[in-house]
């Protein structure tokens, strides 16, 4: 791994008694330095604390569980709109579509400026049948590139952290993550997503939620978390607690972003892994 060792772990990890990691994840997270604990049945960590925001009002009753991609579609395929410039709203009828006239409606969304700079919008990428939903910010310039999220360095620490639970972006139900942006076009240069572009952009990421019923989400740094939970508290303050998005609960974690940066809070990552492990 190229990333440094966390500073405080200088001691060989001790990854042995987690019972739910075989030796190859165990030896990642050692590589990691990460030293990896398992919550007792009794311990606080592994109570679901309740929620500490409300369900959000404007959440979409969630459909039945469905292979929506390869259903008929609920509504008439939305044509892309023929002016130029961005529109000012989204398309009608976004809460009832399906997988695939959700997807194409992205791809065409003039909503707002970004659509101006993208090369492709990203919309997600997983089993629409995977019970973990990976909520990142927006896509960066790879992304952008090839249509997929989280395809950098970012995306391989994600990647990696997802395959020490067990997880991955190909695979399927409880072995699948899937895994989405809270906004489907890159910001110019990669600065951070406006409030008018989240707002404007949710709409999507909140069907994608009702589409997929996981039965976890990891929310993935700052934006992921303001989306979905409506808070501006920060991520510090959010972490270890179990909060509900169209009552699904939610882990708070940091951006493998970040994490590329600060490798001492690796560890408080795998610590949020495991609170999500346990729900
Ligand atoms: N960061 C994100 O939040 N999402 C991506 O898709 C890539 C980087």
């Amino acid at each position: 791994m190229s990333e440094q060792r966390p500073e405080a772990q200088d001691e060989t990890p001790d990854t042995s008694f987690v019972p739910a990691l075989d030796a190859r994840q165990r030896a990642m997270l050692a590589e990691m330095g990460v030293r990896v604990w398992a919550p007792r049945d009794d311990s606080p960590a592994r109570q679901t604390t309740e929620p500490v925001l409300p369900d959000r009002a404007t959440a979409t009753p969630a459909p039945q569980r469905q292979r929506a991609e390869a259903s008929a579609p609920l509504v008439a395929p939305v044509a892309a709109p023929s002016a130029d410039r961005p529109r000012s709203s989204l398309p009608d009828g976004v809460e009832q579509m399906d997988w695939a006239t959700l997807r194409a409606t992205v791809a065409s969304c003039r909503a707002c400026g970004l659509c101006e700079s993208r090369q492709n919008t990203v919309f997600g990428v997983g089993d629409t049948q995977a019970d973990w939903m990976v909520v990142g910010e927006a896509p960066g310039e790879n992304e952008d590139r090839q249509g997929e999220p989280f395809v950098g360095a970012a995306g391989q620490l994600l990647d990696n952290m997802l395959r020490a639970v067990g997880r991955s972006r190909s695979g399927a139900g409880d072995q699948g993550a899937y895994i989405a942006n809270v906004l489907k076009c890159r910001p110019p240069a990669n600065r951070n997503p406006l409030p008018a572009e989240v707002t404007q952009c949710e709409p999507y990421l909140a069907r994608q939620v009702a589409l997929l019923q996981p039965r976890l989400i990891l929310a993935m740094g700052r934006f992921a978390v303001q989306a979905l939970l409506q808070t501006n508290e920060p991520i510090g303050k959010l972490r270890g607690q179990v909060h509900r998005y169209q009552g699904v609960p939610v882990i708070v974690t940091y951006h493998p972003a970040y994490l590329l940066r600060t490798p001492t809070d690796k560890a408080k990552a795998w610590a949020d892994l495991c609170l999500a492990m346990d729900q």
